[in-house]
């Protein structure tokens, strides 16, 4: 038996057993062509050649590579020349009537095998570098979701499945398809995406488990308790008894209203990502929904308002009765959807993030506007509303450049209802300027995740909770209710903290969004408290001096 600690990123136990996620590979589709058919393969061919010369040159140009690394791309640019797989390619698509893919797999194949034979060290890595070619060529030759063997594998995995990885990128988190009984990963934080996706499908998930991927096998029966953030590997009898026993105490529901024993109503709500399922529960409505994770579930989606439209119509029927909030494409970090990754690195470089860069691509806004629009107003206002929120904005210039654009687009759709626009508030700028922006527009939502990233200079990825003790994000918060003349909500993860819904209480909150696992418990805690003594917790820790004089005020009530 061997124990291994790491961090909680979504609640739950379970047991079950380890499945290690596959190692990023292609499955190449064979397809036996018709005369006509031959010439647009060959073109879709040499748009993928295109598009990796393109991605590569990017490469090059602006990243901080080394000399030794930018000539290993230089060497990938001159491959993409290289007339024994170019020409080769096509001589194959022509003579033997096959797809593209196919007959690029061949030629690299028949080329590393000569490559290796040739049993020469520098041939050896010209070999291996030509897989990654390769592998670039086909990954945009195909669909990434159904080329790559991780999707098939993950829509295949059974439910006493523990997903075990090194770490786990967003995109890849929405293949996964059948309930499974949770997640370990070696790295990531427990603000990252995959943290936040596995809390939104309720998911029990550990990150940050050191030791991880060395300790494990396949199929070995493991522990997963991510309350008390413990996995163990191969339990004995007396272990995965009193496991069972703590896992049988379950959760409680919430009904609505949740009111405070004083009487205070507050109003939860819930973050949403997927449009094909509505969470169950009692809430008031989606006070966040992610929208860059729709992009990365279809990559086809860009440009493609007609599904878009659909799919937001989808998401407005099955809220029916409650208020959705679309988050407009946050795009930037680990949310980048492969789509739109080529056309979108150089703009991100340049420091271009949420409605910064959506203001510079205006073709991706606009799409997205038309299509959010169009289902308004293919759904009516009634019985579902729809909200409009723009992320990381900093500036008024931003809120006022996107007001202006809104209202041309707006014209251009027939019964299209004025749609209330609100702002996240996750830079420290966006805050300061609350009082300002009141007058820009109809609400605000905090983004704790990133604020608490730009308020106390830490990397995101690699957050473990000590971030929520600090006295300077909940100043930042203070001065926010301060000075907004608009309603604030706060959909950060930190609403979710069962041990600071008093302190948001205290502080002036009233209305928190959250992943809906956690609305019973919260709700609960709300129940049980009174709104002074919330707001006397509230004038402690905006008095504290540092995390560990916050920890001991919360800890005096929980
Ligand atoms: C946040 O930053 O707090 C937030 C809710 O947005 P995201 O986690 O998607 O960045
Ligand atoms: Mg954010």
């Amino acid at each position: 038996m061997t124990v291994l600690r790491g961090l909680c990123a979504s609640p739950g136990r379970a047991p079950g057993r380890a499945f290690f996620l596959p190692d990023f590979q292609m499955t190449v589709p064979q397809v036996s062509l018709t005369e006509s058919e031959i010439d647009s393969q060959i073109s879709r061919f040499d748009d993928a050649v295109l598009k990796s010369k393109e991605q590569i040159t990017l490469l090059i140009e602006n990243s901080d590579l080394s000399q030794e690394h930018k000539e290993i791309f230089e060497s990938h640019l001159m491959q993409l020349q290289d007339p024994m797989i170019v020409d080769e390619t096509k001589k194959l698509i022509r003579e033997r009537r096959i797809n593209s893919e196919w007959a690029f797999s061949l030629c690299v194949d028949s080329i590393k095998e000569k490559l290796q034979k040739l049993n020469n060290e520098i041939f050896r890595e010209r070999a291996a570098d030509l897989e990654d070619v390769a592998n670039r060529i086909l990954s945009n030759l195909i669909p990434v979701a159904e080329g790559d063997v991780r999707v098939a594998y993950l829509r295949s995995l059974p439910s006493d499945a523990i997903l075990i990885a090194r770490e786990i990128g967003p995109s890849l988190m929405l293949h996964i398809r059948t309930p499974i009984s949770g997640i370990a990963t070696q790295d990531g934080g427990i603000t990252g995406h995959m943290a936040i996706l596995a809390r939104s499908r309720g998911i029990p998930a550990l990150v940050g488990v050191t030791g991880l991927l060395a300790s494990l096998k396949n199929q070995d029966d493991i522990l997963l308790d991510a309350v008390q953030g413990i996995l163990t590997i191969h339990p004995d009898e007396l272990q995965a008894a009193e496991f069972y026993k703590q896992e049988k105490k379950g959760q409680s529901l919430s009904d609505l209203p949740v009111i405070l024993k004083s009487k205070e109503t507050i109003s939860l709500w819930i973050n949403a990502d997927d449009e094909s399922y509505a969470a169950a529960g009692n809430y008031e409505g989606v006070g966040l929904f992610r929208t860059e994770f729709l992009y990365m579930k279809y990559p086809d989606l860009a440009g493609n308002t007609e599904k878009e439209t659909e799919i937001y119509s989808n998401i407005l029927r099955s809220y029916s009765g409650k208020t959705v909030t679309f988050r407009l494409l946050d795009l930037g970090g680990d949310k980048l959807p492969m789509a739109l990754a080529a056309n979108l690195g150089q703009a991100m470089k340049e420091g271009y993030r949420g409605i910064r860069l959506l203001l510079h691509e205006k073709q991706i806004l606009g799409s997205q506007l038309r299509a959010i629009l169009r289902a308004a107003a293919r759904t009516g206002t009634q019985p579902c509303r729809c909200r409009i929120m723009l992320p990381l904005v900093s500036f008024r210039e931003e809120i006022e450049e996107y007001k202006k654009y809104y209202l041309n687009i707006l014209k251009e759709i027939p019964d299209a209802p004025e749609v209330p626009t609100g702002i996240m508030l996750e830079t420290p700028a966006s805050c300061l300027m609350a009082d300002v922006f009141s007058g820009c527009v109809d609400f605000f939502s905090l983004g704790t995740n990133d604020l608490a990233q730009f308020t106390l200079g830490l990397d995101r990825a690699g957050q473990d909770d000590s971030i929520y003790f600090q006295p300077a994000l909940f100043r930042m918060i203070d001065a926010v209710l301060r000075k907004a003349s608009v309603p604030v909500s706060i959909c950060g993860e930190i609403a979710s903290r069962t041990d600071l819904t008093r302190l948001l209480i205290g502080l002036g909150l009233r209305e928190l969004s959250m992943s809906s696992i956690f609305l019973g418990p919260v709700a609960e805690i709300i129940r049980h408290s009174t709104l002074s003594e919330c707001e006397l917790q509230a004038r402690e820790v905006l008095q504290a001096a540092d995390a560990d004089c916050v920890r001991k005020i919360l800890e005096r009530r929980s």
